[in-house]
């Protein structure tokens, strides 16, 4: 609510055109034989007159007139003489310019009659100041509280200072709730230096500067031409509101007023990406408070997400675990890798047909860890024959990895076919379903999978900050040892949560593990897993086909495209997809780049709080950029 209001002197409330300091200046240069265009004082009006000498004094030209005239006098001397006749002529031309401009009488009444205090700052001394004031406060306009550079310490525009000083002198703490008002750039910088509301005004202004007869003989189309020109360049320094005339502030007022009280809308962008994701508002809202994590409350918080966990996973809670891990997915990835593998005897076998499965490879050259890679083109499934001929080629194989949703196209690996078959041979299998658990039902007991890994930020609709494995208990007991990193051991976060109740080795993103318990009961609220897939598979739907109808063909096959994120073809060419992404995040969405290294493409992610009309409307802003630019 706006509090108080701070105006400007001359060329404000008082003294149309501010005639004042021109006349004044040009009298005290003219005074030692020296003519200045008076488009040369108006540069810098508004600053403190002693300042304003200096700099006019400053500029080379101005200094070559004065050497000329007065060889003998340097400019630090020039300086003093020209402010002192200044100051002397100033007085008598304030009485002459001091009437109140239009506007003012009318607005003040408002301000009083809403108890909205009001006071000035001003680029004149205080006893040029002491001498305006009577003259208006004959006129009906007392601002309470008035300040010069005197005041502060010499500190003037554009600095904040002298406004800080009468917003203080005027009772309030906030400089938020003032309105500063003023006709020249410095004005404006005044106010937003001090996080005031910067109001300019044009008319009567030193932007303009023009007497009011000069000005109201101009033609019609004369005069907006220069109030365009007053208003472009008090915006350009940072006015919050450009104002004709002072009275405009009556209305303004209420409705600055109005719109603070106005709830923020949602003016996010919906992202469209696979994790991190459009979580829902009260997710989001758990975040706001902080919590100890020695706490028994957060323990038994952490015990329950646990819990949770493996229910979601279709796992009893005797034979299997849920261990949290910090950091992003790929962490809880390089935990399991690095944990589950013996330092000794041990090789591991990765199905690779994307960026994740490759990720995996990675971990291992760096842990070094013996791995044979199976791969398969970015479009084909980690099929079942290819990957049982390889472990006919490599008996030393006892653990396998593969990627469930391979995200870099959208394609769903078919672990129901190879986890079985694989696990019967007493490898220990791995599967990273980051982007699917929570979105993709996944019976991990019936399965055999030994590990499961996913985070906070996918299906469930978390935010970022955890990885999370489901691990089979009688295999993850046998893994004391093996890591090969302290921060990322999994048998001993495992050990802490089990012995301490759910005590997190280090500390642990807190306010993460209270909006993804939030996302959790959202989930079961949803109708669960198999509920939230029916809305993601309906996202996809719909998104394929409308995409299709527009002429984006889709990367990935019907038949193995996963609901969670769809990857699709540049149109043409030509197709600019930063444009196109730019278009899209203007009207609320944000799209992926692709991934896929062998085909152009984009991605655009079905999962998080999105639903069919958020579908509808990304493809309708589609079709109206198809119509344009395809
Ligand atoms: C998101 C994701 C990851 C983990 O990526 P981070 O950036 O580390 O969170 C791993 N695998 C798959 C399949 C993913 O989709």
């Amino acid at each position: 609510m706006i509090q108080a209001v701070v105006f400007d002197w001359a060329g404000t409330t008082v003294d149309y055109g501010s005639q004042a300091p021109i006349i004044a200046f040009k009298q005290a240069f003219a005074h030692f034989d020296i003519h200045i265009p008076t488009a040369e004082i108006r540069l810098d009006l508004g600053l403190d007159k002693l300042t304003h000498v200096k700099k006019m004094l400053a500029n080379p030209a101005i200094q070559a007139k004065w050497l000329a005239k007065h060889p003998e006098t340097p400019i630090e001397t020039a300086v003093t003489e020209i402010y002192t006749e200044f100051q002397r002529r100033i007085t008598a031309v304030l009485a002459e310019t001091a009437q109140l401009k239009q506007g003012v009488k009318e607005l003040v009444t408002y301000l009083e009659a809403n108890q909205i205090s009001y006071g000035s700052t001003t680029g004149y001394t205080q006893s040029m100041l002491d001498r305006i004031l009577p003259l208006a406060a004959k006129q009906g306009y007392r601002p309470q509280a008035n300040v010069t550079s005197e005041q502060t310490n010499g500190v003037g525009r554009p600095h904040a200072a002298m406004l800080l000083a009468a917003i203080k002198q005027l009772g309030v703490t906030e400089p938020r709730n003032v309105i500063k008002v003023g006709d020249t750039v410095n004005d404006i910088l005044e106010g937003k230096a001090a996080h005031a509301i910067s109001v300019g005004v044009v008319e009567g202004g030193n932007l303009i500067g023009l007497s009011q007869g000069e000005f109201d003989q101009l033609t019609i189309a004369e005069q907006n031409e220069l109030r365009n020109k007053a208003a472009e360049e008090l915006e350009a320094a940072g006015a919050d509101y450009v104002v004709n005339q002072l009275s405009e502030l009556i209305k303004l007022i209420p409705a600055i007023n109005e719109a603070a009280t106005q709830p923020q809308v949602e003016t996010a962008p919906l992202l469209l990406t696979p994790g991190p994701l459009t979580t829902s508002r009260t997710v989001k809202e758990q975040m706001l408070v902080d919590h100890g994590t020695w706490d028994d409350e957060y323990k038994e918080d952490t015990q329950q997400v646990r819990a949770a966990l493996v229910k979601l996973a279709n796992a009893s809670k005797k034979t299997y675990t849920a261990v949290l891990m910090q950091g992003s997915g790929t962490f809880a990835v390089e935990s399991t890798i690095g944990t589950a593998v013996p330092k000794q005897g041990a090789t591991l076998m990765i199905a690779i047909n994307g960026a994740y499965g490759q990720r995996m490879a990675q971990i291992a050259d760096y842990l070094g860890i013996n791995h044979v890679d199976v791969v398969f083109d970015e479009d084909e499934v980690t099929g079942l024959e290819k990957i049982m001929d390889k472990l006919a080629a490599h008996p030393e194989v006892t653990h396998f990895a593969m990627v469930h949703c391979e995200t870099t196209t959208g394609i769903l690996n078919p672990i129901e076919t190879l986890i079985p078959k694989i696990h019967a041979m007493g490898i220990v299998t791995i599967v990273d379903a980051m982007s699917s658990f929570g979105g993709i039902p996944i019976n991990v007991e019936a399965l055999g999978i030994d590990y499961l890994i996913s985070s906070s930020n996918k299906c469930i609709q978390g935010v970022p900050g955890f990885g999370l494995v489901i691990a089979k208990r009688q295999t993850i007991d046998q893994t004391a040892g093996n890591a090969r990193s302290l921060a990322l051991d999994l048998y001993d976060q495992y050990q802490c949560f089990e012995v301490h109740d759910g005590k997190w080795r280090f500390t642990s993103p807190t306010h993460v593990v209270y909006a993804f318990l939030q996302a959790l009961k959202e989930l079961a609220a949803e109708g669960g897993v198999p509920a939230r897939n029916r809305r993601y598979a309906h996202n996809e739907k719909t998104l394929r086909q409308g995409m299709m109808t527009l002429g984006y063909q889709p990367v990935i096959d019907e038949a193995v495209q996963s609901p969670i994120i769809t990857s699709f073809r540049y149109p043409s060419k030509d197709f600019n997809f930063q444009k196109f992404y730019n278009y899209l995040k203007e009207k609320g969405f944000i799209i992926y780049p692709g991934k896929v290294s062998t085909i152009d493409s984009f991605r655009i992610g079905n999962i998080g709080q999105v639903f069919n009309d958020d579908m509808v409307r990304l493809l309708a802003l589609i079709k109206q950029y198809s119509v344009v630019e395809v």
